[in-house]
């Protein structure tokens, strides 16, 4: 009986140590980042693309997440897409409807999404309305050229994609662009970036003159954020401008 008493007590001990060591050892869960980005076209929108992909790389390795990309939208299959949370959009966009559908999909599973540059244009020829309303109403009117430098008026400081930021970001070089109407008009939309009013007249062969030019926003019904900057090989040489970035990637992981 004493034995049967000793072995009773050995088990529960191992049972509770065991436990003990699980629920210390339960490994951390470690998000996924999965970037579509551009190879062809506009060498400058490569460039972009080709910095931000080290810039998310490294910036994984310092936040603690895994971070891949790739040029081929076929890859961006449901299945695949589980196991991603947070896509980002480097200067490209889904190239046929099937790829618009499971970008659709992906968005109404509470998944995020991070739009840089050429990612979010549209206009009357892109025929994507699901698009446009996520994006708060928003279309293409016109941008700056060449690329030139900015001051960018932050709107909401208390906002975490704004936190750390002066009132006025010094944006380096972007091509810069303008939409109609603002997204600022639409309820759901969250404008935390603007295009200062001492920029205009902004551009030499193309001038933006004057108007609302949000150029970080949300559109707070999906987990999304749009960041217009994504021009050429300047985009992160600014300390302050690559606190947002950074700031944009954390707050869009948070497991809400
Ligand atoms: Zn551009």
């Amino acid at each position: 009986m004493k034995r049967f008493a000793a072995i009773v007590i050995l088990c529960l001990g191992m049972f509770f140590f065991a436990a003990r060591i699980h629920a210390g050892d339960k490994p951390k869960f470690v998000p996924h980042v999965l970037a579509v980005y551009t190879d062809k076209g506009e060498q400058d929108h490569i460039d972009f693309a080709n910095d931000a992909r080290k810039f998310l790389s490294d910036l994984g390795k310092r936040k603690n997440f895994t971070f891949e990309s790739t040029t081929h939208w076929e890859e961006l299959t449901a299945e695949r897409l589980k196991g991603v949370q947070l896509l980002v959009w480097l200067n490209d966009f889904p190239h046929s409807s099937a790829q618009r559908k499971i970008f659709e999909e992906y968005m109404a599973n509470r998944r995020a999404w991070l739009g840089f540059h050429v990612a979010a244009y549209n206009d009357e020829s892109t025929g994507w309305p699901w698009f446009v309303d996520f994006l708060g109403g928003t279309v293409f009117f016109g941008n700056n050229w060449p690329p030139l430098p900015a001051k960018l008026v932050v709107d909401d400081r208390a906002d975490p994609v704004t936190q750390g930021l002066p009132a006025i970001v010094n944006a380096p070089a972007n091509e810069w662009y303008i939409w109609k109407p603002s997204a600022r008009l639409n309820k759901d939309v969250r404008v935390l970036l603007t295009l200062a009013p001492e920029n205009y007249p902004i551009g030499l062969k193309d001038t933006i003159t004057g108007g609302d030019c949000p150029v970080v926003w949300t559109n707070t019904r999906w987990r999304m954020l749009y960041i217009n900057m994504g021009h050429g090989d300047k985009i992160f040489t600014g300390a302050e401008q690559n606190r947002l970035f950074e700031n944009a990637v954390e707050w869009l992981l948070k497991q809400r």
